[in-house]
């Protein structure tokens, strides 16, 4: 990789000119000199003018198998030669939706064998709350349809999974649903810069979820939506316990508990999904997206408990018994044969034991980047992570804080290292198959970058 294309100049001209990039910086719209990705192997990726570059972000926390993966591509191609399309509605399904469904309620936990697909993580976690609604309402609760969040969660660039998502520098001019979506406090827990234990930590958050709870009347709510770690929020990791105190609380108030699992399944933390594996609980629904296709189709899932599935069924409308959401590329047959050779492939090569050995390395070589000055925490687990930079002194995502974080990241770009800048973090979430001597270039280049920010 690394040829560049003969028209670079022309294409970033016409880049600035008609694209309006998703969640781009609109004082800079129309002077953009956009970075054009042409090419990408392994983790690596090049641009269009040819310069090559580490991808610590994975696309977008979600390229897991690295890029170029030849047996990925096959299935995309076999499948697009064989039936690229055909609708999804009613009942009507096809060869790659029925085997990818079945997989997935054998890779998750309890009696969760019921799959919703959709074409995105947003729309995903759209349908588990519109699932919720129609739970409550098909046993005669229509008022359970109250929604609980948390303050820097994010959940998706939809009008209501916008509304869900709690972070506040997202939270400008749209008018975001407010009257039945709550924000919980953030539940991040830094063992390094807290002045609380952690078991005081958990004791407050599960207090002020149950103050929202009686607050809003449990008789008012419908579902819990909760990533087990918040990744675009700022790689936020709760206290230990929070997410079996949460589920608990769920349980006692008939309200259900939905895993948003968009970043951390399919092996970011070392398993195909965390809800059970690594914090002990079976929620009611489990979403996903994102590492499903390790990124090469869009595509999302649901995947609802028989429990509700069943109770869908029994109570629907007697004359319309018609569960009326889902998209035109829901399920769609290229993305589901993608999953499909995706999971093979994570099996076959054991990528989340991959994770387990190289995933606390990577935390572990970050870590070292707190000797910086500039640093004001390192945080993550396994292969999603930050890097929070600060002026000494000033905490925050303050103007100043901002811009030195942007300076890193500039400077990283410079040495051919892709990390991804938000506000005054630098998160890194790198393909799953990177190697121990590819985080210590990562870990290298960034301490460069950070030296020369300082
Ligand atoms: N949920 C989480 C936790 C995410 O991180 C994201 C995207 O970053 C989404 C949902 C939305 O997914 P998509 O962008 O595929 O719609």
């Amino acid at each position: 990789i690394g040829h560049g294309l003969p028209d670079h100049d022309s294409l970033v001209a016409r880049d600035a000119r008609h694209v309006l990039h998703p969640w781009a910086d609109l004082s800079t719209l129309g002077t953009q000199e956009s970075l054009i990705i042409a090419e990408a192997h392994g983790i690596e990726v090049a641009d269009s003018a040819g310069r090559t570059y580490l991808d610590a972000i994975g696309g977008m926390w979600c390229v897991t198998v690295g890029y170029g993966h030849p047996e990925l591509v096959e299935a995309m191609a076999a499948q697009a030669r064989k039936m690229a399309y055909f609708t999804p509605f009613g009942d009507v399904s096809s060869e790659p939706a029925a085997r990818l469904a079945a997989m997935l309620a054998d890779l998750t936990p309890g009696d969760l064998n019921r799959v919703q697909f959709t074409t995105g993580g947003s729309t995903a976690v759209e349908s588990a709350v519109r699932i919720a609604h129609y739970y409550f309402a098909s046993r005669g609760q229509a008022a359970k349809r109250h929604v609980l969040s948390r303050v820097n969660a994010y959940h998706g660039g939809t009008y209501l999974t916008a509304s869900l998502s709690g972070k506040s520098a997202d939270r400008t001019l749209f008018q975001y649903e407010s009257d039945w979506v709550h924000h919980l406090e953030s539940p991040g827990y830094d063992p390094d810069t807290s002045p609380v234990s952690a078991a005081e930590r958990l004791d407050g958050l599960v207090a002020g979820m149950e103050r929202a709870i009686a607050g809003i009347g449990a008789e008012n709510i419908a579902c819990f939506v909760a990533e087990p770690i918040l990744a675009s929020g700022g790689v936020l990791v709760p206290p230990p316990g929070y997410h079996e105190a949460t589920l608990e609380l769920c349980r006692r108030n008939d309200i259900l508990y939905v895993s948003d699992e968009v970043v951390t399944g399919f092996g970011r933390l070392g398993h195909f999904f965390t809800s059970e594996a690594k914090f002990g609980v079976v929620p009611d629904m489990i979403v996903t997206a994102k590492g499903l296709t390790s990124g090469y189709q869009p595509l999302g899932a649901v995947i609802v408990s028989d429990r509700i599935a069943e109770s869908l069924a029994a109570n629907a409308d007697r004359d319309k018994p018609v569960f009326s959401n889902g998209f035109t590329y829901s399920g769609h047959p290229v993305a589901c044969a993608t999953a499909v050779a995706n999971i093979e492939v994570m099996r076959r090569d054991d990528v989340c034991g991959h994770v387990l050995d190289v995933g606390p390395y990577f935390i572990r070589r970050l870590r070292e980047l707190r000797s910086s000055s500039i640093v004001a925490a390192v945080r993550g687990d396994h292969l999603m992570a930050c890097v929070e930079c600060h002026v000494p002194g000033e905490d925050g995502p303050t103007a100043r804080n901002q811009a030195l974080a942007r300076r890193v990241d500039a400077y990283c770009e410079e040495a051919g290292l892709l990390v991804r800048p938000y506000e005054n973090l630098c998160i890194m979430s790198p393909p799953l198959i990177i190697t121990r001597g590819e985080v210590d270039r990562i870990v290298d280049i960034m301490a460069d970058s950070l030296a020369r920010a300082e």
